[in-house]
């Protein structure tokens, strides 16, 4: 069945009812924050369908297609939502088939994860009409995960208790999935540096200069390590 927000349409099992609207509703709340962020109106002609899937074989399967994989390819088992046009984000009731596996006393815990994660998914729908409206390419894995994470406030990385202790290597390299320093070196760069500079990153990648990021990251390490420190 399908439920009809004001930024987003909902496309779910009926049995998830409930749950769903709730999700609907937290999407709903977060989503002018995010646009308001880029600086571009939503277009609710044009707003994304979020597929709620009920297994992780099934999500697989449609990763797999819509992301052009092999059908011999493995989709880690943390994979559980991709935004491609529209939202493909597997149902809470089989994380059990995924590393965010959760035991029933943490289910309010994994509840608020999995809502911050679809505003994640959410964030890069906005992110690439943002992209198109203003011809940016960028697609730099720091900068489009780090203001994904950033903006969905996920894994705490708005709190000031994290360290920062990651390799430049992998605050900055397309391969890993270091989610958490993408999102902490986002933290810093959009608090720390006028809001028409980080636009002009997303812009392209060669405005991000190998000394600008190194910059970037040694302020970063620093501040974090500093403020963990203090808090210890
Ligand atoms: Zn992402």
């Amino acid at each position: 069945m399908t439920l009809d927000g004001w930024y987003a349409t909902f496309d779910f099992d009926e049995r998830e009812k409930d749950f769903v609207m709730d999700c609907a509703l937290f999407v709903d709340q977060n989503a002018k924050f995010v646009y308001d962020f880029f600086g571009i109106e939503s277009n609710r002609r044009e707003k994304p369908t979020i597929h709620i899937i009920p297994t992780k074989d099934e999500f697989d399967r449609i990763y797999k297609k819509i992301c052009n994989k092999e059908a011999s390819y493995n989709v880690p088992s943390w994979v559980i939502g991709f935004a491609s046009g529209d939202i493909y984000y597997l149902s809470i009731n089989d994380y059990k088939n995924t590393s965010h596996a959760f035991s029933p006393d943490k289910k309010k815990e994994a509840v608020c994860y999995y809502k911050k994660t679809l505003v994640h998914e959410f964030v890069h729908i906005v992110h690439e009409q943002f992209n198109k409206e203003h011809g940016c390419c960028n697609r730099s894995k720091w900068l489009s995960e780090g203001v994904a994470v950033y903006l969905s406030g996920q894994h705490g990385v708005l709190n000031n208790d994290n360290d920062f202790n990651y390799a430049k290597e992998e605050a900055f390299g397309q391969q890993g999935n270091h989610y958490m320093a993408y999102g902490l070196l986002f933290r810093y760069l959009t608090e720390n540096y006028p809001k028409a500079f980080v636009f002009s990153l997303f812009e392209s990648a060669q405005n991000a200069s190998e000394s600008f990021k190194e910059e970037l990251y040694g302020k970063a390490k620093k501040y974090y390590n500093s403020v963990a420190k203090e808090k210890k």
